[in-house]
């Protein structure tokens, strides 16, 4: 029997407001533990909440940009709970009447686009931090206790841990892009927890689900469900059954192990959440909010096309980021050749980004710098190998391209007296390589070349070095 997958993704995303849910505590992230706390957020008796506008702001922002019906009246519910992360022992959450829901992403796959439901988008605390650090006992931070949170919960519409991974680079995409999340998943601003089952190709209805948590980066949401759907169908072609449960995701063993069982699940015992009135969203409001939602990725790739003339390749991975469509933007539009510089966004630019783990906007770069290093290399100061260099001494440094082409003497020999001197050299001490050249080897030539560049620690014209070399061997 043939097997397929059914995934769901909840998604958490903290919002990028200023102060907290309920109370004015700051929302920076970083601080030291417990000094961005109040009595509500630590749940002292007698404190009440009141709802921060900008979070249900954020949140109807969230709601549109991802195609969603946002609820004219909603509510805020407990979900009760122990467990010391959580001063008052509950979360205020949302559970029978979502601030938005029935929305959707279109994801690309093979042979056009799908769509994967957004079930329902609710607005809710996030609790506090516990930190397993030495050997007396466990400490808790309360900082995070209190920073807003969106849940994103899809429909079981994703059929393959691809189009998982493709489902949340998108909606990463679009969080960032509306500027409600900064996103960040390694301070944990996102999180993503994700439920698998499978069934009979062939047949409707849903199998056992099993929640997967301890997921790190959207690859580690890839690689558990593979090993998961696997595992699965493994159970099930043994005769077994899947029972409910939730496992943990062992990055280093590649492999998910049972953390609880159903039979452990909480009972949660929601209802209404008494201290606080119903949220009511107006018609004004939204279309309000609608008005300041930025142009989303699909349609900047579109025009990005068009305007720019930029591969469809080109265009998704550049759009993907917002902060990365802003600055190959502001280069583009002081520059000749836009697909000069989505090479260098796409390739110098996005590896050193990747090796560092930083943010376009948390590098000393600017447009500007970009646009004077492409000029340096147009003009010939500079070979486009050097301007390598030269991008990593800025990336690291933030100082000017023309600066470090100065002090490192990196400017290009493009004098034809010195350049012929060196290929000469290189001529008389390669007898073997220009023996193969004189036979007919054009590789040969390729090897002289490099030892010119070796000479000049890669400073020398290319197409100079090219042509005086060719002259030299022809005497
Ligand atoms: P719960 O009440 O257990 O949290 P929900 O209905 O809220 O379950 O669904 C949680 C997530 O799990 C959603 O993203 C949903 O799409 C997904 N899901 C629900 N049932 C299944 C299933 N049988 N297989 C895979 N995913 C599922
Ligand atoms: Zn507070
Ligand atoms: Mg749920």
């Amino acid at each position: 029997m043939k097997y397929e997958a059914v995934i769901g993704l909840e998604v958490h995303a903290e919002l990028l407001t200023d102060s907290k849910i309920f109370c004015g505590c700051s929302t920076k992230f970083g601080s030291e533990p417990n000094t961005q706390v109040c009595p509500v957020c630590l749940g002292l008796p007698g404190t009440l909440p009141v709802l921060n506008k900008k979070v249900v702001e954020y949140a109807v922002r969230a709601g549109l940009a991802l195609n969603c019906t946002i609820a004219n009246f909603s509510k805020m519910d407990r979900k009760n709970y122990f467990y010391p992360d959580l001063p008052k022992a509950y979360q205020i959450s949302q559970y029978d009447l979502p601030l938005c829901s029935n929305g959707y992403i279109e994801i690309e796959v093979e042979g056009g686009t799908k769509r994967i439901g957004i079930k329902r988008i609710h607005i809710e605390e996030d609790a506090g931090k516990l930190l397993h650090e030495g050997t007396d006992g466990s400490l808790v931070d309360y900082n995070r206790a209190g920073v807003p949170l969106i849940e994103i919960v899809s429909e079981p519409d994703i059929s393959t841990p691809e189009e998982a991974y493709q489902y949340l680079v998108k909606l990463k995409s679009i969080l960032e892009y509306t500027e409600v999340s900064d996103c960040k998943m390694q301070e944990g601003s996102l999180r993503v927890d994700t439920n698998v089952s499978v069934r009979p190709v062939g047949t409707t209805d849903l199998g056992t689900k099993i929640e997967l948590k301890n997921l790190n980066s959207f690859k580690a949401v890839q690689k558990a469900l593979e090993y998961e759907i696997k595992r699965q169908i493994k159970v099930l072609e043994e005769g077994g059954t899947i029972v409910q449960e939730t496992r943990r995701w062992n990055e280093a063993k590649g492999i998910t192990e049972p953390m609880r069982t159903k039979e452990e699940a909480h009972d949660y015992r929601y209802f209404p959440e008494p201290d606080l009135v119903p949220i009511i969203v107006t018609e004004e409001w939204k279309e309000e909010i609608r008005k300041t939602l930025p142009e989303m990725p699909d349609a900047k790739r579109e025009r990005f096309i068009t305007q720019y003339g930029l591969p469809e390749y080109d265009a998704k991975v550049i759009t993907s980021s917002k902060k990365m469509a802003d600055f190959f933007e502001k280069c583009a539009s002081n520059y000749h050749s836009p697909k000069i510089v989505s090479n260098w966004l796409m390739g110098e630019f996005a590896r050193l980004l990747n090796d560092t783990g930083r943010e376009i906007d948390e590098v000393p770069i600017t447009p500007d710098m970009l646009i004077e290093l492409l000029k340096l290399v147009d003009d010939n100061v500079i070979s486009g190998s050097i301007a390598k260099t030269v991008f990593e001494e800025m990336f690291f440094t933030g100082k000017n391209p023309q600066i470090i082409v100065e002090e490192k003497g990196l400017r290009q020999i493009a004098d034809e007296g010195e350049l012929r001197r060196i290929v000469r050299k290189v001529i008389e001490e390669n007898p073997k390589s220009v023996e193969d050249y004189k036979k007919g080897k054009e590789k040969a030539l390729g090897f002289l070349v490099g030892q010119v560049m070796k000479e000049t620690k890669g400073k020398a014209n290319p197409q100079l070095t090219n042509q005086l070399l060719r002259e030299e061997l022809s005497k």
